[in-house]
């Protein structure tokens, strides 16, 4: 299940300008950090101009390239890396594809993996799983948690664990060496939401709440969001943990392939008598679709240019769309449709993927594949999820099923097997 997209929206540009007011050098994210540009020196002349100029129209910049901060020229880019004062950084660009100098990057694409058999077709291949939020006794606050009278609550995070566990068996079978980015419900952050205290209450002051309130009096409360205890929460569940498993997967896990694992939800209104739907769909994201107010973030844009430069993308949309369609194929699920084109951008051939900035999939350092199946509040979904895990088949709302997390491990496994079998010419 995804962020409400108006609010973080609204948060980060409103915390980009009260970093600004804070210390003009520090012109990034929440808890981001300065990016470090001349890291991007090791990527001189790995591309042409036409593959740059493709990947930022038709995917990093399809709500428009902000010409001030980005500039393609024939040979070169001019990317400003700082605005105050303006500092640019160049990037060349390789005189054609065949004259580009090896790009750096630590994950490696299925076409230089080494030799394997038909039936190992994940040999070799180190793949991070990432159960989205943290369930357990956090769900709650995350406000990944709802219950219908009796029945046993929903909790997203405790849901993509289960998941996980499920998908690991799967993948080692085919030959994966399988790396956990959670693996509890644990946080993975040190951090808890006190030390955010101070932060939130400055992010508030300066979004026009003068005097914070400490407390939420009441979970339906509307001005939840102004008070410290939900952004100090937010900061914690969201950014900081986010941030956090980004460290874990760049400088210790390594892995070629980060694999989200998330169940959708659409509005359920209160959580302690939640709203049932009708619909039920599927959708998978891969990085790209950023807004013009983000790449204002400095941090953000770095993110992006060397993202877009490690060539992650073509890998990961090419597995993305392998694995949404054995989703589809195995769930029956219909392709979720965004009601606005506002934050993302639909890509791929199999029409259930789509372009979006999120900070996993920015943040993760290698092709990074993120699913959101399945409508947790749905009818169909809800009454799978109280089955709970069990062999075979049992009737569910009338039809014959596989348990949702068998169903859903079994095709992302299938749907990964697929893509790495044709890749490695198996
Ligand atoms: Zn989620």
């Amino acid at each position: 299940m995804l962020f409400r997209p108006s609010i973080v929206l609204c948060w980060l540009i409103s915390f980009w300008m009260f970093l600004g007011t804070a210390n003009a050098v520090d012109n990034v994210g929440i808890l981001g950090t300065e990016p470090k540009w001349e890291v991007l020196e090791n990527y001189q002349r790995t591309i042409a101009h036409d593959e740059f100029a493709r990947l930022i129209n038709d995917v990093y910049c399809t709500h428009g390239v902000p010409d001030e901060l980005i500039k393609i020229d024939n040979d070169a880019a001019q990317i400003v890396t700082t605005r105050e004062p303006q500092k640019i950084f160049t990037l060349q660009f390789a005189p054609d594809n065949n004259s580009k100098a090896r790009i750096p990057r630590l994950w490696r694409p299925a076409k230089s993996l080494p030799q394997t058999s038909a039936d190992k077709p994940l040999a070799g291949l180190r793949i991070a799983l990432d159960p989205g939020h943290l369930g357990g006794r956090w769900a709650k606050m995350e406000e990944r948690w709802f219950q219908l009278g009796d029945t046993k609550p929903v909790t997203e995070g405790d849901l993509t664990l289960r998941v996980s566990r499920v998908l690991a068996t799967r993948l080692r079978k085919l030959g994966a060496t399988v790396l956990f980015v959670r693996n509890s419900t644990q946080p993975t952050t040190p951090k808890r939401p006190v030390d955010f205290k101070k932060l939130a209450r400055n992010i508030l002051i300066n979004n026009g709440v003068p005097r914070p309130r400490d407390e939420v009096l009441n979970p339906k409360d509307p001005e939840k969001e102004g008070t410290i205890r939900w952004q100090s929460e937010m900061l914690f569940y969201r950014y900081s943990e986010i941030r956090r498993r980004a460290v874990l997967v760049n400088t210790k896990l390594h892995p070629d392939l980060v694999v989200c694992l998330h169940f959708n939800a659409e509005g359920w209104g209160d959580p302690a008598s939640p709203t049932l739907i009708d619909d039920n769909h599927l959708h998978l994201l891969v990085n790209g679709s950023y807004l013009q107010d983000e790449l204002t973030l400095d941090d953000e844009r770095f993110e992006m240019i060397r993202r877009l430069l490690s060539r992650a993308y073509d890998e990961e949309l090419a597995i993305a769309d392998a694995v949404a369609n054995s989703m589809a194929k195995a769930t029956g699920l219909p392709a979720y449709q965004y009601p606005t084109t506002l934050t993302t951008t639909k890509v791929g051939s199999s029409g259930y993927v789509y372009a979006r900035n999120l900070l996993a999939t920015r943040l993760y350092r290698c092709p990074v594949v993120y699913c959101e199946p399945y409508v947790m509040n749905s009818k169909d979904g809800f009454a799978r999820i109280e089955a709970g895990d069990y062999d075979g088949t049992k009737e569910i709302n009338g039809v014959e099923r596989k348990s949702i997390f068998r169903e859903y491990a079994d095709s992302v496994a299938e749907g990964l097997a697929e893509y790495y079998r044709n890749a490695r010419g198996l």
